[in-house]
């Protein structure tokens, strides 16, 4: 029960009727006896500086989560924002501070990590390869250089996209061997495919990779999805198949929960 003393949190977006944050949220917080709920508004774009200003003014908010198609509309309106989301140029979350600035951070990278540690992939000196540069995978690939792998390869269908964010983590991550378009999986402890192949198909729908880029996967590499539904894409089924260890899209979701609530205050990092 929302009561005049409860705090707030919300995620913004539009639309928002799909967005699962809000129950999952709602069940930790009266799963933990915190008088804590979040609120889903679906703004239109034209409301968008008024948000921002209500938000700066809004007491009892703590925080807001950010998704399509508002984080970078949103980055460019905070006050202060994290190296990862200059670099960037978008938010996930957004915390309110006591005196009214609002915080930008995009964790959608450090979610997937907490994710993939949980198959004890640990990222240091490590090979990756993300699959598409969008909001999703230019957040993994940057939170993987954070981490401190040591050769990131990425790939997108956009070769633009491949030479400019390549540019982007060669000068932010000098020591780490950027690379792109790889010719075979060998090489790689991690696979991930950060692109939407494979959302909403069957089992037999498209990959991101070529089948016989594919079969050149070792049995060590995690490979792993973004893509929520279906939980098994074509691309999963079939790494699973190769004897690889696979991480669903669903996992990455779950385990950002913590990232989202800990930079808004309202959860601990593991929850
Ligand atoms: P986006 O549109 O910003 O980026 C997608 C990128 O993939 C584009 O750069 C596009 O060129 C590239 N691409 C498309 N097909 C490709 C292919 N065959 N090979 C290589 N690159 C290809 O999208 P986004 O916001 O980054 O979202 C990507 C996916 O992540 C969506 O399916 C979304 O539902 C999912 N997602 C998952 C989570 C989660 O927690 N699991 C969170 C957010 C989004």
């Amino acid at each position: 029960m929302i009561q005049g003393s409860t705090e707030l949190v919300a995620i913004v977006g539009s639309p928002i009727a799909q967005v699962k944050s809000p129950e999952n949220f709602n069940r930790w917080f009266a799963d933990h006896q915190q008088n804590i709920a979040m609120l889903a508004i679906d703004l239109q774009q034209s409301a968008l500086d008024d948000f921002v200003q209500t938000l700066r003014g809004w007491q009892n908010l703590r925080g807001c989560v950010v998704t399509v198609p508002y984080k970078q509309l949103l980055a460019s309106r905070l006050d202060v924002l994290s190296e990862r989301s200059i670099a960037l140029c978008s938010v996930n979350v957004i915390r309110r501070e006591a005196d009214g600035r609002l915080v930008g951070d995009i964790v959608d990278g450090d979610g997937f990590l907490n994710a993939a540690r949980k198959h004890n992939f640990a990222p240091q000196h490590k090979q990756a390869l993300v699959i598409g540069t969008g909001g999703v995978g230019s957040a993994i690939a940057y939170s993987l250089c954070q981490a401190g792998v040591s050769h990131l390869v990425i790939s997108d269908l956009s070769q633009e996209r491949v030479e400019a964010f390549g540019d982007l983590l060669r000068r932010d991550f000098p020591k780490i061997v950027i690379g792109a378009n790889p010719t075979s999986l060998e090489p790689f402890d991690l696979v991930v495919n950060a692109s939407p192949v494979g959302m909403g198909a069957t089992v037999n729908g498209p990959m991101p990779l070529p089948v016989a880029l594919m079969e050149t996967l070792q049995t060590t590499t995690l490979v792993a999805d973004v893509v929520t539904s279906p939980a098994i894409t074509p691309f999963l089924a079939f790494a699973r198949r190769m004897g690889c260890p696979i991480q669903a899209g669903p996992e990455m979701a779950l385990a950002q929960l913590g990232n989202l609530g800990h930079f808004m205050g309202v959860t601990p990092l593991e929850i």
